[in-house]
């Protein structure tokens, strides 16, 4: 029976139970890194709480821990970075399982950031044990563990701030793997070697409000708009790239508020998010967006005119090519699970974009189905195989 007394553990599923057994919706530390610093501590980590608050943010609490070599005494430094952090549970009563309770069921271990990313900081951690055990601290290297209590919430005061005062003191990370549910259906499936960017952009069209039944005294702002969401969407931005998918552009609202039947309104406010590709940075896209909607309103005539009047970039799109990371951990998946991974660049933003600033960083981690989702979890077999898979890439990157 665990009691207040137990030491640490580093055990992947034990770990993980009690990770998941801390409340730490953003931005709440909640226990988590406390008991990973325990566990981390026991093992000869050096462990440095990075917490950062920031006016009109919240305070956010971090870990960095490190073992083997100071400061660039001459090994490599291996990098496993993740958050500490999860999303709200959402609505309670659809959980058939307590989102904090940390249940094992059926082969499955139950409860939010079990998948998304509970687990993997377990990993590391139980890599990095059966390492130590065989290699002891005196291994030639370095490994450290990069964890952020804000990544799922506004990422301010976590691995930005981090990596910024690493890189002020001379600490530098050789490669990097982030430990985001990466494989899609079947653990071991696919790996990130990059992600997409982010842009959203915020517009107001403005025309002449008036009566409906005076078409000419009017310029229907709702009119020149279906005409710019046309020329943005019916042609393909791109054709993708080698590694990535095209382009995409979703508009996600349009307000107009008019609650007259008789009247057209004055203005109208839209808001588009684009996914993007290593063939644009943020500002080129921009520009060309700009000229599609110029177009389209200019064709459309009038006295109409597009204002902008916010745009947020939450992260430039980046990649590691193809090289020695990629095979390393392509080769650690194969070589534990028999499965070849898929390079892939999908889905959503991750920390990985500020990483990549700095040095070559991947992601591979559990089967992500449930991340975000009620009853999130994730198979105890694989939380076991993916504490292999991270040990064999220590392993390997570490030859003795
Ligand atoms: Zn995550």
């Amino acid at each position: 029976m665990p009691d207040t007394l137990s030491p640490p553990v580093t055990d992947v599923v034990e770990l993980t139970r009690a990770l998941v057994r801390c409340d730490s919706v953003t931005p709440r530390e909640g226990g988590a890194l406390q008991l990973l610093e325990g566990a981390l501590g026991t093992l000869g980590f050096r462990c440095e709480r990075m917490d950062f608050t920031q006016a009109g943010t919240d305070d956010v609490a971090n870990l960095y821990a490190r073992i083997g070599q100071d400061k660039d005494g001459g090994g490599r430094h291996f990098c496993f970075a993740g958050h500490s952090d999860v999303v709200p549970v959402g609505d309670l009563s659809s959980w058939t399982i307590g989102p904090f309770s940390a249940e094992l069921s059926d082969g499955y271990l139950f409860g939010r950031g079990a998948a998304d990313m509970k687990g993997a900081i377990a990993a590391f951690t139980d890599a990095a044990t059966r390492f130590l055990s065989k290699r002891g601290r005196d291994f030639g290297g370095s490994i450290s563990l990069l964890i952020t209590g804000d990544e799922e919430g506004p990422a301010v005061n976590g691995t930005v701030k981090m990596l910024k005062k690493l890189a002020e003191r001379g600490e530098t990370i050789d490669v990097c793997v982030v430990g985001e549910p990466t494989s899609s259906k079947r653990f071991g499936d696919m790996m990130k070697i990059g992600r997409r960017g982010s842009m959203t952009v915020d517009m107001v069209v403005r025309g002449i409000q008036g009566h409906v039944g005076y078409p000419e005294r009017l310029d229907n702002p709702l009119h020149r708009l279906s005409a710019i969401i046309e020329a943005l969407v019916r042609e393909p931005i791109d054709k993708g790239s080698t590694h990535f998918q095209p382009t995409s552009l979703q508009f996600t609202t349009i307000d107009v508020g008019n609650k007259a039947t008789n009247i057209a309104p004055g203005v109208v406010k839209a808001r588009f998010n684009t996914r993007f590709n290593d063939l644009w940075t943020s500002d080129k896209l921009l520009a060309h967006l700009k000229q599609r909607i110029e177009q389209a309103s200019a064709a459309i005539g009038g006295n109409g005119v597009v204002e902008y009047t916010n745009v947020e970039v939450s992260g430039e799109s980046f990649y590691t090519p193809p090289g020695a990371l990629v095979e390393l951990v392509a080769e650690a998946v194969r070589e534990v699970t028999g499965v070849e991974p898929e390079l892939s660049t999908t889905g959503g933003t991750s920390d990985a974009r500020f990483i990549s600033r700095y040095c070559p960083v991947l992601e591979f981690g559990l089967v992500g189905e449930t991340m975000h989702k009620v009853d999130e979890k994730s198979a105890v077999a694989d939380l076991k195989t993916l504490a292999r898979v991270y040990e064999t890439m220590l392993d390997r990157y570490f030859v003795a």
